[in-house]
Formats: C-alpha cells, structure tokens, sequence
C-alpha cells in the first residue's frame, strides 16, 4: 500500500503542493505540520501576552499583521475551515496560562452569518484546542441578534454595536465554572467583554478571555 500511495501523494504534490499556512512557502508533500521551519521557530517562541479589554483583559498570542492576518482572513472569509486544525493549536498555551479551566466556549456568530458563512470560525478553533488539552467544549452563548461586522464598525461604537446581542443558550449551566473564552482576533475587546458579561451575570466562576491575534 505504501509502495503504491507514495507516487499519487508526489503528484497530488505537484499539482496542489502543502504550503505554509502563514508564509506560503511549500512544504514536503510528507510534511506533518502546516508551517514551515520558520514560522514554527517563532510559534514556538511566542509568549501569551495581554491587552486590557472592558471585561478585564484577553490574552492573545500573535500580532494580528502581515502573515498572519492574511491567514486568519482567509481562513474566515475564504472557506478554509480546514485551517482550524492549524489555528486551533496556537490557543494551547493560552489557555494554559489561565490555569485550571472546566470547559472552552467561544464567542458565537449570529444564524445568519453561520448560514452564509457555513461554520463558526471561533467554535472550531475552540474544538480544535479543545481536542488536543481533553477540555470540554460546550456551546454556552448565542447571538440572537445579528451585528455589523465588528471590524467594518468604528473603535468608539464597538461596545454598543454588540451591546445585547449575545445572550445564554438553551441549556447552558455556566454556574460555578472556570471557562476559557475564545475568539479569533481581539480588536477592543467589546464582542468578548461582552460574552463574558452573560457568562459572569449567568453565574461563572472566572471567564479567561483569548483570542489568537490583537
Ligand atoms: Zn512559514
């Protein structure tokens, strides 16, 4: 079998060779990551750090520039679902940072943008860190109520644009948890202070707020 699936794997190469998901440099067609030597260097040697958000303050790993905020576009905005498995994995030390967490959530979009966009980017990044730490994700809040896009709003409205669209799902039990609050990217920090506010008022025990990118 192996003998027989190396050629195809070497053509499959050729025709839509594996790049960096970050740099776009190509990658062996046996490659076992998604980034090249590279970029895994300065993943690795990325350290959580912290802004201040109206809820408190979100973690977050990488600057939200250049390559990876081509990434992070594509990945919301071009049908690449798939990049979760690689995105995802980034939140790791984030969230072990936070210390001792009983489950991950994530801030939601509204029905109406899963429908025309067809997944919940932050769930899957979610899911994906979830996966790898054997922490429970569960699906705590919804959006009832469709937004502007944050990053098409000005800074200064944020907070009122998303102020009441999100809200407790159907069963969710946040009493007495400790939940790690994922979004993508933290810009002023309004969609997940928000977020956390439900979760707090809904009886949370901490909400630890982190995004991939500021
Ligand atoms: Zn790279």
């Amino acid at each position: 079998m192996q003998i027989r699936a190396k050629p195809i794997l070497f053509l499959l190469d050729i025709l839509f060779p594996a790049r960096c998901l970050f740099c776009r440099k190509r990658l062996p067609y046996d490659a076992q990551t998604f980034f090249c030597p590279a970029c895994s260097h300065r993943i690795a040697g990325s350290r959580p750090r912290e802004i201040p958000i109206p809820a408190g303050s979100c973690s977050y790993l990488l600057p939200y520039a250049a390559n990876v905020r081509r990434a992070i576009l594509a990945y919301k905005f071009h049908n690449k679902p798939q990049y979760a498995e690689a995105l995802g994995p980034l939140l790791v030390p984030l969230i072990q940072a936070s210390g001792q967490v009983d489950c991950l959530t994530w801030a939601p979009v509204s029905t109406l943008r899963l429908l025309r966009r067809g997944y919940d980017q932050s769930r899957l990044l979610a899911e994906a860190a979830g996966r790898m730490l054997d922490i429970p994700v569960r699906p705590l809040l919804r959006k009832h109520r469709h937004t502007r896009k944050q990053s098409r709003t000005p800074r200064n409205l944020r907070g009122e644009n998303v102020h009441g669209a999100y809200s407790l799902a159907g069963n969710a039990m946040p009493e007495g948890l400790r939940i790690a609050l994922i979004d993508d990217i933290v810009t002023t920090g309004s969609t997940l202070s928000e977020c956390a506010r439900v979760l707090i008022e809904a009886g949370a025990r901490a909400v630890y707020c982190m995004a991939l990118a500021h």
